[in-house]
C-alpha cells in the first residue's frame, strides 16, 4: 500500500514517513499544497494524510480540488486540535476522518489502516482468503494458522493483493502500489516477488492471469 503525506514542518513530515515507512506502507512525501495537489491527482495512492495548514496552497484547498476530479482515496486531515471548525469543513470538503496536533504517532497508523480497509471493504481488522490470513496491524501473514515470514517488500505485495482479492491487478497497478517515487526497481522484480511469495505461503492463490496481471483467489 502507498501513502502520500502532506505535511510542511519537516521534523513532523520526517516522523511521519519514518513511522509510516516501519508500519509497512511506501511513502511520498509532499510539502506544500501545490505539490500535494499534483501528486494527489495523478499518482494512485491508497491513502493521504494531508495537513490542512500548507505553504502554496492549503489543504481545503488541495482536497477540494482532487474530489472535484473525482479523486476518491481516502483522506486523513490533521488539523490544529481545538480548531473544530477546520475539521467540519474538511470533513465536508470529502475527508474521511481528521486527527488533532498534537497526536500520538500510533494512533494516526491505526487510522490509516482502518481508512484503508474500509475503503476496500473490509470490516474486520484481519483480511482472510481460504487459508491465507493477513493482519495489517502486527504485519504477519499465516496459512491455516502456520506463520509465513516475508519481506516489507513481498507483504506489501501481498497485502495489496488480498485487500483486492477476486480481481485482477496487473503488474504496472502493482508496481505504483508497493513503489514509492524515490524506489527503483527492475520491471521483472514483480514477477520476483510473486514467484518468492507463491513458495512461501506453499498453496496456490496467487493465479497468473495471462496478459492481464494476477489474481488472489482461494485455492480450490
Ligand atoms: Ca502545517
Amino acid at each position: 500500500m502507498r501513502l502520500l503525506v502532506v505535511e510542511d514542518e519537516p521534523r513532523l513530515a520526517a516522523q511521519l514517513r519514518e513511522a509510516l515507512a516501519a508500519s509497512g506502507f511506501s511513502v511520498d512525501a509532499a510539502h506544500d499544497g501545490e505539490e500535494a495537489r499534483l501528486l494527489g491527482a495523478t499518482e494512485p495512492y491508497d491513502a493521504v494524510v494531508l495537513d490542512l495548514g500548507l505553504p502554496r496552497q492549503d489543504g481545503l484547498a488541495v482536497l477540494r480540488h482532487w474530489r472535484g476530479r473525482g479523486v476518491r482515496v481516502p483522506v486523513l486531515i490533521l488539523t490544529a486540535r481545538s480548531d473544530w471548525h477546520s475539521k467540519v469543513e474538511g470533513l465536508n470538503a470529502g475527508a474521511d476522518d481528521y486527527l488533532g496536533k498534537p497526536f500520538v504517532m500510533e494512533e494516526l497508523v491505526a487510522r490509516v489502516r482502518a481508512l484503508i480497509r474500509r475503503s476496500q471493504g473490509f470490516a474486520a481488522p484481519q483480511i482472510s482468503c481460504g487459508p491465507i490470513t493477513l493482519d495489517p496491524t502486527a504485519a504477519t501473514v499465516s496459512v491455516d494458522g502456520r506463520p509465513v515470514a516475508l519481506t516489507a517488500q513481498e507483504f506489501r505485495t501481498l497485502s495489496y493483493l488480498m485487500h483486492r482479492q477476486g480481481r485482477i491487478v496487473s503488474q504496472r497497478e502493482l508496481g505504483e502500489h508497493i513503489y514509492d517515487l524515490d524506489d527503483e526497481h527492475e520491471s521483472n522484480t514483480i514477477e520476483v516477488f510473486i514467484g518468492r511469495i507463491r513458495r512461501k505461503l506453499g498453496v496456490d492463490a496467487i493465479r497468473t492471469v495471462r496478459g492481464l496481471g494476477y489474481r488472489l483467489q482461494a485455492p480450490q
